[in-house]
């Protein structure tokens, strides 16, 4: 939990608060205290249908445990929300995945702004101080000044980058990135791309062109799809990620900002209403602030 700890504060405060003063004023489980949980769920970013669930389900284990003390159904109220992770049928892998041989690939789709090239960063910092030959390629040539950014990243965390002109045609950086990464055999290669929602024909056709052209070089790459949501938009995430998954095959989630929001909630949404693992979050601007996700200190961190 202490990993947690100060990225979560806000949450802990917002979120994490409002949990526990409902259970301090909590009397009995009655009809009141299944609302009242609803609306502080929902308040904090959980959405509608996963409150309703959890309410639900809640009130069936306490039935069923036959809790009457508050310890017991803070329990069960824990245990719920770690359990959302772990449902049955749900794939349930919140980790990354690597190849077995050769330059691993991820790539990184999202809209402006919601720490994309950030997450990229600090990803790189991680891998680079694991003693791994990190490559980048700066694929989002189109939006100002991005290719610029992901450079300064790559002389901030000492890796190397593949960069074109912007406006060049993002499929081409990628190439050279993937060839490079191949013949100087790079460990792994972060790809950044433009998220441009405005037009998902165009986006998914720009996305469609730069996997063909890793598979090509690369067949079991990239190992990983990474769709980076910003926390502090709340349920805009949820609509940014449907739209997503229908123009690309989305593997795993970056919650980015979430030191940024006290509605913690939405990490929850993100896994029932999704059925997409959250694999990274970001709890900060700085390159150590990126952290693996893991629900159980996750919701411990809300508690403490
Ligand atoms: P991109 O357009 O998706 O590449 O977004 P950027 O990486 O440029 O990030 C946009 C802004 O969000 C920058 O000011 C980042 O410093 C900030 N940012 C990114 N990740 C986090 C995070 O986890 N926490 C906080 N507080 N800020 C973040």
């Amino acid at each position: 939990t202490k990993r947690y700890d100060k990225g979560l504060a806000k949450s802990r405060k917002g979120f994490g608060a409002m949990l526990n003063s409902l259970l301090a004023n909590f009397r009995s489980v009655d009809e009141d205290f299944f609302e009242e949980l609803e609306e502080t769920l929902i308040e904090a970013d959980v959405g509608f249908e996963t409150a309703m669930k959890i309410s639900d389900e809640l009130q069936e284990e306490v039935k069923l445990r036959n809790a009457k003390r508050k310890d017991d159904v803070s329990d069960a109220i824990i245990e719920r929300l770690v359990d959302i992770y772990e449902a049955e049928g749900q794939d349930e892998d919140n980790t990354l995945h690597f190849a077995k041989e050769g330059p691993t690939v991820f790539l990184f789709v999202g809209v402006n702004g919601v720490g994309k090239t950030t997450t990229i960063g600090k990803l790189a910092h991680r891998y680079q101080k694991e003693g791994k030959k990190v490559l980048l390629a700066a694929g989002d040539t189109f939006r100002a000044g991005a290719i610029e950014q992901l450079a300064e990243w790559a002389k901030r965390v000492n890796v190397d980058i593949v960069t074109k002109p912007e406006k060049s045609d993002p499929a081409a950086v990628v190439y050279d990135a993937v060839v490079k990464a191949k013949k100087e055999d790079y460990d792994i290669l972060l790809v950044d791309t433009a998220g441009r929602l405005q037009n998902k024909v165009n986006l998914m056709k720009e996305l469609d062109k730069i996997k063909r052209v890793i598979t090509r070089e690369i067949p079991e790459a990239p190992q990983e799809v990474l769709l980076a949501l910003d926390a502090t938009t709340g349920q805009n995430a949820l609509t940014q990620a449907k739209q997503f998954k229908e123009v690309t095959d989305v593997s795993g989630i970056v919650l980015t900002k979430l030191d940024g929001t006290a509605r913690g909630g939405i990490v929850l949404a993100i896994r029932n209403e999704l059925h997409l693992p959250v694999k990274l979050v970001g709890l900060g601007e700085k390159m150590d602030d990126l952290r693996d996700f893991s629900p159980e200190e996750f919701v411990y961190g809300l508690f403490k």
